[in-house]
């Protein structure tokens, strides 16, 4: 038998990817010069299936990145000269406010307690901050933030810009893009790809406030400055020698998630989400990290264990599945799953009956 991962990142590859990868290979992709058509035949696929599966609006653009690292540092220098405001739910959102105090920033933080997600009335944004961050799924803490939160920040915030980490969440956890200015995200999560690609999704607002902190004389980036991103992604090019293959591999999964339909996806994400809900329930010794289940994710499920987590994560390794330990701080004391558009509900099953029978 394979091995199989239910880590929450990098995780199993989609279940299409490596005959797309070797189909690649044959096609001579990884040898094409990213100025010749067969490029921009890839490109703008990836852009056209992106933008068709996610609900992406036809004026957003899609620009490509090393990884959802990079979008924070580009998002920082081309759409805030001085104050932005963070809601960190967890390590991941935290980096955010972080890159936003290490290029000089003013950093307003709601930093709220792991495994919880802020009330709306709690998010109180000053006066002269320009972008608002926002983890749409926090993978080190297993939160999600809901939709309606969301969208109740831009109704209160019309003029500010939102920008949404959506690397654990989409394509499963839907998202409204009139409710936001920019999300990005790693293909290594729920994308099911080989990590060393990022997405960067932007409207014309956070292009218009690049190019208007350039004429005020800002540094907005170098080789990856907003306004060229997006004046090469017109013409399906990069700045960069990109990755290629990655692209290609992108473009392809996302067809196949399209031809079997996102809401097949999002039911079987439910189906699964569920019974991995019930055996941490019925397990005497596992407890759910996140209390309020409003706010559970359902593509990354973070688990509290009596017993040091590692018993149980180095018992499945012995039968060669792998799930994640706890994030930084939590590394011993949490347990994490990913449930993912790849993960079967077969497998899913067997790893709930192995979860179910053990006991330290
Ligand atoms: C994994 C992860 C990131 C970082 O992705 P990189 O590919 O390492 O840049 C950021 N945000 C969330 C929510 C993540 O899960």
């Amino acid at each position: 038998m394979f091995e199989l991962f239910f880590t929450p990142g990098p995780s199993a590859l989609y279940f299409t990817a490596e005959e797309h990868i070797k189909t690649a290979l044959k096609k001579g992709v990884c040898s094409t010069s990213h100025r010749g058509q067969q490029f921009k035949d890839i490109y703008r696929e990836c852009q056209q299936n992106l933008k068709q599966l996610m609900d992406i609006p036809e004026d957003y653009h899609v620009l490509i990145t090393s990884s959802a690292n990079e979008a924070w540092e580009r998002i920082i220098e081309n759409c805030v000269e001085n104050e932005s405001y963070h809601v960190s739910m967890g390590a991941f959102s935290q980096r955010f406010a972080k890159i936003s105090t290490q290029l000089g920033r003013k950093v307003h933080e709601l930093v709220v307690e792991d495994g919880t997600v802020p009330d709306f009335d709690k998010i109180e944004v000053p006066r002269d901050v320009e972008l608002i961050t926002l983890c749409l799924n926090e993978s080190a803490c297993g939160t999600t933030m809901p939709l309606e939160t969301i969208n109740a920040i831009r109704q209160k915030y019309p003029d500010k810009l939102i920008a949404i980490d959506g690397v654990s969440g989409v394509p499963v956890i839907p998202i409204d893009f009139k409710s936001i200015d920019t999300l990005y995200f790693s293909v290594q999560k729920a994308f099911g790809l080989p990590a060393g690609l990022g997405i960067w999704i932007v409207n014309d607002r956070c292009l218009e406030k690049a190019m208007a902190l350039e004429a005020k004389g800002k540094m907005i980036g170098s080789y990856h400055r907003l306004p060229d991103m997006v004046e090469k992604a017109a013409v399906y090019q990069t700045a960069e020698t990109p990755n290629i293959l990655g692209i290609y591999t992108l473009a392809k999964v996302a067809a196949d998630m399209l031809e079997k339909g996102i809401l097949a996806i999002r039911r079987e994400i439910d189906y699964k989400s569920a019974i991995l809900n019930q055996v941490i329930e019925a397990h005497p010794q596992l407890h759910h990290f996140v209390a309020n289940e409003k706010h559970r994710s359902k593509t990354v499920k973070v688990i509290k264990s009596d017993f040091e987590s590692n018993l149980l994560i180095d018992h499945l390794k012995s039968k060669k599945i792998h799930i994640g330990s706890g994030y930084g701080a939590y590394k011993k004391e949490h347990i994490r799953i990913a449930n993912f558009p790849t993960h079967s509900k077969e497998q899913t099953e067997m790893l709930v009956d192995l979860i179910e029978a053990f006991r330290s």
